[in-house]
């Protein structure tokens, strides 16, 4: 009994062992599997990885991205799809043409950290003091050299040459005024710190077919505009609206007779809110025309934004290359009252741009910070 029932317990002994080998072996495999698996896993991310630094250059994200790897895998694949592939600088993604020369600031500006209004202050420079230019790009902003690092001003508020200056009135009204180089570029600003020469006249005047307010005298404008304002008031005649030329090109004689009669009936101040002085006058450049309807009786007021005729003006100008260039709202920025009335001819990708983003030029080509 004693025998059998030692060999019952020498065979059970043994079964059990062989169980436990035989688990031993199984538990041996599904760790190999494991490690197996989880090698494959490595390799796959770290596959991963490679990919995401080729497509990234930025290593802040990259440290992101693993550090989300490591909570969840399959989220962070999702993520890859919608990160943003390049965070290069404006500058470089629209493409710099380098130039070696020294230009002069039109005025005191700020100067940022990429091609574009929106990009950070780095610090300002002092009108008239030259720096050095080192590339363009394509929108119209120019690389400069200054303390040492790289920064953008607009090409509006440059000029290539040494800044001319004019002096204009007496007294209270006496300005010595900076001369824009550029007053026949179609997106030139004239305002009330950068001025058109006296001896300032287009070469190209025309006069515009359209339909005129009755008191109009001033007819001309530019061809490229006039034939702009044409397409402009055929489109809103298509539209049922039949808008009225009233005052286009102004010489400078003509713009300082008209100020200092408005000086003599309203006084200096009050004249400068809705007249500009001579030079400071978009009508100047032959770019820029009052326009009317007949439901404002021909005249030039802020009524003339709440009409049909006005605000249609307003949502449709661009098509045809203008700006509504004295907005509502922007006083403090352009200097002058909202006048619905006053449209300048910009181009069309400029007056597309300036109406989707709801700028002033002043604001777009980052005179204001
Ligand atoms: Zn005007």
């Amino acid at each position: 009994m004693t025998h059998s029932y030692r060999n019952n317990m020498t065979k059970s002994t043994k079964s059990i062992r062989q169980r436990v080998y035989l688990k031993k072996q199984l538990l041996l495999l599904a760790l190999l599997a494991a490690l197996i698996l989880f090698i494959t896993g490595c390799t796959l991310n770290s596959e991963d990885n490679g990919e995401e630094e080729n497509d990234d250059t930025g290593e802040v994200e990259n440290e992101e991205e693993n550090g989300k790897e490591e909570e969840s895998g399959e989220a962070e694949n999702d993520d890859d799809e919608e990160a943003p592939a390049e965070p290069q600088t404006l500058a470089e993604e629209l493409g710099i043409e380098k130039i070696n020369r020294t230009m002069y600031p039109l005025l005191t500006i700020s100067y940022r950290a990429d091609a574009t209004h929106e990009a950070e202050v780095l610090g300002e420079i002092l009108k008239k003091d030259p720096l050095e230019a080192t590339g363009i790009v394509a929108n119209g902003w120019i690389r400069v050299e200054t303390d040492n690092t790289e920064a953008y001003i607009h090409q509006a508020f440059l000029s290539e040459e040494e800044i001319e200056t004019v002096t204009w009135g007496s007294g209270e009204m006496e300005e010595e005024m900076i001369l824009i180089p550029n007053p026949k570029e179609i997106d030139a600003i004239v305002n009330k710190e950068l001025a058109l020469a006296p001896d300032f006249h287009p070469d190209d005047l025309v006069q515009p077919d359209v339909i005129w307010a009755e008191v109009s005298n001033f007819r001309y404008m530019r061809a490229e505009a006039a034939e702009a304002l044409e397409d402009l008031f055929d489109h809103a005649s298509e539209e049922g609206l039949t808008l009225l030329g009233r005052t286009g090109y102004r010489s400078y004689e003509a713009q300082e007779n008209i100020f200092i009669n408005f000086v003599n009936n309203h006084g200096y101040e009050e004249a400068r809110t809705f007249s500009a002085k001579p030079g400071q006058s978009e009508h100047q450049t032959g770019l820029a025309m009052d326009i009317t309807a007949d439901s404002v009786d021909g005249g030039l007021s802020g009524d003339f934004g709440s009409t049909e005729e006005g605000q249609w003006v307003e949502e449709n100008a661009h098509l045809h290359g203008y700006i509504i260039r004295y907005p509502r709202d922007k006083e403090e920025i352009t200097g002058y009252i909202y006048e619905p009335w006053h449209i300048r001819y910009v181009g069309v990708d400029l007056a597309t741009e300036l109406y989707e983003t709801g700028l002033t030029m002043e604001e777009y080509f980052g005179r204001i910070q």
